[in-house]
């Protein structure tokens, strides 16, 4: 295992890394977390989704199905 900062070897897996300081990795936990947040701040683009899910459910409420199953399986 090395150091994604430093490349440092780190033999001994510590979390953070014994040279730089910084996390040796990027760990799943870490990533979920970021992607958490981000989904977090996407309220905007979620609201838009289904604002246009519900415009197209108006619109045609025959073929919404169709339209449904096309793109959620
Ligand atoms: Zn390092």
């Amino acid at each position: 295992m090395i150091c994604i900062h430093c490349d440092s070897p780190n033999p001994e897996r510590w979390f953070y890394c014994r040279n730089c300081g910084n996390k040796t990795s990027e760990s799943k936990f870490t990533t979920n977390l970021y992607m958490m947040s981000a989904l977090g701040k996407r309220t905007d683009i979620e609201l838009t989704n289904t604002t246009v899910e519900e415009d197209i459910k108006h619109r045609n409420k025959v073929n919404y199905s169709k339209y449904k199953n096309k793109f959620l399986g």
